[in-house]
């Protein structure tokens, strides 16, 4: 299934006001996206923007760092926080280059980030509007606006390489159950 493909009707309210530095935000996360790939991470970046200038910026490093929660965004979150002595990242807008997932959205909201901008949509655990919508649930105190599909075909291309390659070359899996299909 193509990672840029929305169902009808499911987002209608994703579309919020592009900025003209979106992209350019964007390609510097697809940067950290490319060196979490070369290091044998699932490529996913992160850069966090305050006024006019990146705060943080991070990729995955879940196998480097053998952490389930070492996400690009929760990282540049993290980075972020310390950088500006705050935990309210009010002022900032959060650029990554996949559907951020629950713990991610999570920690975006506990972080009062005030814009979220991301990339590819993440069919199977993405919680901006694709297995639920986290970032804007009415029930929590802070929504942040969300932008999608910014550079999507970038960052869609190089996940899609990314898993291609590991199946191909990772240990063959016995699949049972196609037996009795
Ligand atoms: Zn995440």
């Amino acid at each position: 299934m193509s990672l840029l493909a929305p169902r009808s009707g499911r987002r209608a309210e994703q579309v919020t006001v592009a900025r003209p530095d979106d992209e350019r935000w964007m390609a510097a996360a697809l940067d950290e996206a490319r060196a979490a790939q070369s290091a044998g991470e699932v490529p996913v970046g992160a850069v966090i923007v305050r006024d006019g200038a990146i705060l943080s910026r991070a990729g995955n490093r879940t196998i480097r760092d053998q952490d389930p929660t070492a996400h690009a965004e929760a990282i540049a979150i993290r980075t972020a926080a310390a950088e500006l002595g705050s935990w309210r990242l009010e002022e900032c807008t959060l650029y990554v280059t996949l559907e951020p997932c629950a713990m991610c959205a999570g920690a975006i909201v506990l972080s009062r980030v005030a814009r979220v901008v991301f990339g590819a949509w993440d069919e199977k655990a993405g919680m901006a509007g694709s297995v639920a919508d986290l970032l804007r649930h009415p029930r929590l105190n802070h929504r942040p606006q969300v932008l999608a599909g910014v550079s999507a075909s970038a960052s869609s291309e190089m996940l899609t390489k990314f898993f291609r390659t590991r199946r191909a070359s990772g240990p063959q899996v016995v699949d049972t159950s196609s037996s009795t299909a």
